[in-house]
């Protein structure tokens, strides 16, 4: 690992200042995607604001109805959090279905939010990757590619984004809230926050330097009784999605009033499926629909030389969210 400097900060006004006074630093918070890139000289920072004593972790109920989740508050505590669970399950099993107890303890919500791409020659220096050195191409493109995107992908990346928690924040439609240099605070729609690779896989999301994520907030949860998130992974802890999907249903008896879909594993941002849930208003909640909802979500889908098999498994990972869903399930990984 390369030196850095280590600057603990006071405040998150403190740590705004110092990281924007700094182009070349990063911010510490629970450091498990952080320290790993620091040690493989993927990240090369030189000095490391700590944000480990600011107080950002509370979970407090808001007056819309919603709840507040602390930037800096550890993934556990999100997790087993008694409002998260009742009104939020769907969130809490997302979690719950990523890394390990370990990290989950470390991690933070924010963290969570920023964690980088597992594609493997993103972590090999010895490759060209466009996402850690713009310019030098994209070893995935013609390389082995079975874990990569199916939709949004570029000629530049084709990497996908790897958090479970913030697929089932797209269901939730979250917003992001971001402290920006001078103090002010800016909301960020969880559907804008992530890119797609387009010429710039360098850049994850539309953080500018020196931006540091305060809070998540989730407006009041309608389908807080029909909710799940599936995901499937090649062993069955500890593993990345192979496809994930967020879904949540709003009924009134058998009838559809709205559907929320998300899914992991298969883009470089969460991806949202806006043609399922539009498909499924307004109809029965039948398999035979959820099979036409799971069709129309993957028609658009693009796949490499390796994963054509996330289409089906894409398919039938909808559908199997969606009857967990309609059955009161919340997950199954
Ligand atoms: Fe790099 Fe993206 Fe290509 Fe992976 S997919 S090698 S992260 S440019």
């Amino acid at each position: 690992m390369r030196p850095f400097k280590f600057t603990p900060a006071k405040t998150a006004i403190a740590a705004v200042s110092l990281l924007t006074n700094n182009t070349k630093a990063k911010y510490l918070a629970g450091g498990t995607n952080l320290i790993d890139l620091m040690k493989e000289d993927v990240e090369r920072p030189n000095e490391l604001i700590d944000l480990g004593e600011i107080n950002l972790a509370t979970i407090k109920p808001l007056v819309n109805g919603g709840i507040s989740l602390g930037g800096l508050g550890k993934n556990t505590a999100a997790a087993n959090s008694p409002l998260v669970r009742k009104n939020y399950p769907l969130l809490s099993k997302a979690i719950l279905a990523g890394a390990s107890a370990q990290i989950r303890n470390m991690a933070t919500n924010s963290g969570n939010l920023l964690q980088r791409t597992r594609c493997s020659y993103f972590y090999d220096v010895a490759m060209p990757c466009n996402k850690r050195e713009p310019g030098t191409g994209c070893a995935a493109l013609q390389g082995i590619n079975r874990m990569h995107a199916i939709f949004g992908w570029s000629d530049a990346c084709v990497a996908v984004y790897p958090s479970d928690m913030a697929v089932a924040l797209m269901a939730l439609d979250a917003h992001i809230k971001v402290m920006q240099p001078g103090g002010t605070e800016r909301a960020i729609p969880i559907q804008n926050f992530h890119r797609l690779p387009g010429n710039e896989p360098e850049k994850d999301n539309v953080l500018n330097h020196g931006e540091l994520i305060t809070a998540i907030e989730l407006p009041a949860n309608a389908f807080a009784g029909h909710s799940a998130y599936a995901k499937v992974r090649d062993r069955n802890s500890y593993a990345f999605a192979l496809v994930s999907v967020a879904a949540g249903l709003v009924l009134d008896g058998s009838k559809i009033i709205s559907a929320h879909l998300a899914m992991g594993g298969v883009a470089h941002k969460p991806w949202r499926l806006l043609q399922a849930e539009e498909f499924l208003k307004g109809k029965a909640a039948t398999n035979n629909n959820f099979t036409l909802a799971a069709e129309a979500a993957m028609r658009t889908a693009k796949p490499l030389t390796h994963n054509k098999f996330k289409i089906e498994l894409g398919k039938r990972t909808i559908i199997s969210a969606l009857e967990q869903a309609l059955k009161g399930d919340s997950y199954t990984g």
